[in-house]
C-alpha cells in the first residue's frame, strides 16, 4: 500500500462500514417541475413528497422578479462581510420588515439555520454554562452546543419532567443554563410546548432557545410560526431555505441580544453577507406568506386526512402536528424497500434511517406541500396500502 492509500484508508473503511449497514448515503440531480411537487430524476418524473418548499414559493414569480430586480440593482455578490462593507441597506432594511412583521425588537440574519445554531450556541454559552437541550434536536444544534464547550445534556423527548428535574440539580452550578429545542422536530413532525417551555425558564431562570424552522411559514398566526405572539424566548430562529422557498436564515431577540450576536457570533463575523438576490426573494416571500391563510388551511386539511387514512392502513405516524409526516416502519432495510416501491409508482418519498433517526425507528418521512392535490395523496396511500396487504 502506497503512503497515499494508507493515509486515506480510514475512507475507505468508514464508508464500507456504511455499505454494510445498508446506510450508504449519496447525492441524486434533481430537476424541477411545476412548483416543485413534480421532480424528474435521470429521465424519470415523480410526484415529490420530499421537499420543505411547504409553500411552494421557490419558485413563485414574485419571488424570482424581486430576487432578479435586487441581483440587477445590487449584484450578485454582497462583497464583503457585513460587518465590514457587506451590510447594504437592503440587508438592514429587510431585518427591520422581519422585526416589524414578527413583533420582535429587532431581527438579525444569518447565512443559513446551520451556520445560525452552530455559531449562536457557541457565543451564548461556555465551558460554566449548561445546555439543556431536547433529545430530537437538529444536527446543527448539536453541534452548536458541542462547539460551545457548554455542558450538554439531553432531555428525553418533549419530556418536561425530566428537563425540570435536570433544571433542579443544575441550579447554582453554572453561569447561564440555556434550554434548546424546536417548536416543529424536523424528523417526528410533531410539537413541543412552548408554554411549558417558557414556564420552566422563567421558573429556573434559564435561557430559552426555540428553533421555528418548520414552522415558519405553515403554522401560527398569519404563518409567521409558533415561536411568534410569544414572550419569553431569548432566541427565536426561523430560516428561509424552508416555507421562505429562498435560502437563509434569522432570529429575532432584543437588541441587547442583537448587538451581543453582531460582537460574538463567529457565524455571523467571519462570513459574506447573504447575497442580493436571496435577500429579494425573502423579501417578497415575506409579502406572500402573510397572505396565504387559504392555503395553509387547505394544507392542514390534506394533512389531517393523510394522517388519518395512513392510521386506519395501519400506519403510526407518531405525533406528527404538522405537514412532516413520519410513516413508521421500523426496519431500516424495510424502509428502503417501501421507498424503491414508491418511486416504481412514481412517488418520491424518502427513507430516513440511521444514523439520522434511532435503530428501528426507521421511517419513510412525507412533507405536503400547498401544491399537492387530493388526488396525488390518494394515490400515495393505494401503494401504501398494498405493500401493508402484502
Ligand atoms: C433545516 C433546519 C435547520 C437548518 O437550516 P438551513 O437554513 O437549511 O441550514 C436548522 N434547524 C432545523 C430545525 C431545521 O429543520
Amino acid at each position: 500500500m502506497g503512503d497515499k492509500e494508507r493515509k486515506h484508508q480510514f475512507i475507505s473503511d468508514a464508508l464500507n462500514e456504511r455499505v454494510s449497514k445498508h446506510q450508504l448515503r449519496s447525492l441524486h440531480n434533481i430537476k424541477p417541475a411545476q412548483n416543485r411537487t413534480s421532480i424528474i430524476v435521470e429521465g424519470k418524473r415523480y410526484i415529490n413528497f420530499s421537499s420543505n418548499d411547504y409553500l411552494g414559493l421557490s419558485t413563485h414569480p414574485a419571488l424570482i422578479e424581486r430576487s432578479n430586480e435586487f441581483a440587477q440593482k445590487y449584484g450578485t455578490g454582497s462583497g464583503a462581510s457585513r460587518l465590514v462593507t457587506g451590510t447594504l441597506h437592503i440587508h438592514s432594511g429587510l431585518e427591520q420588515k422581519l422585526a416589524e412583521v414578527f413583533g420582535s425588537e429587532t431581527a438579525l440574519l444569518f447565512n443559513s439555520g446551520f451556520q445560525a445554531n452552530t455559531s449562536i450556541l457557541p457565543a451564548v454559552a461556555n465551558r460554566h454554562s449548561l445546555i439543556l437541550a431536547d433529545k430530537k434536536i437538529h444536527n446543527s444544534l448539536i453541534q452548536g452546543a458541542l462547539l460551545s464547550r457548554a455542558v450538554f445534556q439531553r432531555y428525553e423527548h418533549n419530556d418536561y419532567e425530566h428537563l425540570e428535574s435536570l433544571l433542579k440539580e443544575a441550579a447554582g452550578r453554572y453561569n447561564r443554563i440555556w434550554i434548546v429545542s424546536e417548536t416543529i422536530f424536523s424528523m417526528d413532525g410533531d410539537r413541543s410546548d412552548l408554554d411549558k417551555l417558557i414556564f420552566l425558564s422563567k421558573k429556573y431562570d434559564a435561557l430559552l432557545y426555540s428553533d421555528d424552522a418548520h414552522a415558519l411559514g405553515v403554522l401560527g398566526d398569519k404563518g409567521l410560526g409558533l415561536n411568534y405572539g410569544r414572550q419569553g424566548i431569548d432566541i427565536s430562529l426561523g430560516t428561509f431555505g424552508k416555507a421562505f422557498g429562498a435560502f437563509g436564515a434569522f432570529v429575532c431577540c432584543s437588541s441587547k441580544m442583537r448587538e451581543y450576536l453582531i460582537n460574538f457570533s463567529g457565524g455571523f463575523i467571519y462570513s459574506t453577507a447573504l447575497p442580493p438576490a436571496v435577500i429579494g426573494s425573502v423579501d417578497a416571500a415575506l409579502d406572500l406568506i402573510l397572505v396565504m391563510n387559504t392555503e395553509r388551511e387547505e394544507l392542514l386539511l390534506n394533512c389531517n386526512y393523510l394522517k388519518k387514512e395512513l392510521k386506519l392502513i395501519g400506519f403510526g405516524t407518531l405525533n406528527s402536528e404538522s405537514q412532516i409526516i413520519p410513516v413508521m416502519i421500523g426496519n431500516e432495510e424495510e424502509a428502503l424497500r417501501l421507498s424503491d416501491k414508491l418511486k416504481q409508482h412514481g412517488f418520491w418519498v424518502t427513507a430516513i434511517r440511521p444514523p439520522t433517526v434511532q435503530s428501528n425507528a426507521s421511517r419513510l418521512r412525507i412533507t405536503l406541500s400547498v401544491h399537492h392535490e387530493r388526488n396525488q395523496i390518494d394515490n400515495l396511500l393505494g401503494v401504501l396500502s398494498e405493500w401493508k396487504r402484502m
